[in-house]
């Protein structure tokens, strides 16, 4: 039993679909090799996006962290007793 990838329009052999439960047929409608650079490029358009998040929660935290890292420097000097 064959399948046609809705992407590549090649078609395959059921096998080389991913099972997924709300399709009709039991089938995701893209080949698993479709899926594979549909997920590459997904990550791909994102990747900058979600960089940019990362620096601006950190740019927005960083106060908040130099505090953080400071008072922990401080405590950590207050409390430290090193044994000899
Ligand atoms: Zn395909």
């Amino acid at each position: 039993m064959d399948k046609m990838c809705n992407r590549c329009c090649e078609t395959k052999l059921y096998a080389d679909f991913a099972k997924n439960k709300s399709s009709p047929d039991g089938y995701s409608s893209i080949c698993k090799k479709c899926k594979n650079i549909q997920k590459k490029s997904y990550r791909l358009e994102h990747q900058d996006k979600i960089k940019s998040y990362a620096k601006e929660y950190y740019l927005e935290n960083q106060e908040r962290l130099k505090e953080y890292s400071k008072s922990r420097y401080k405590s950590n000097e207050s409390s430290s007793e090193e044994p000899e």
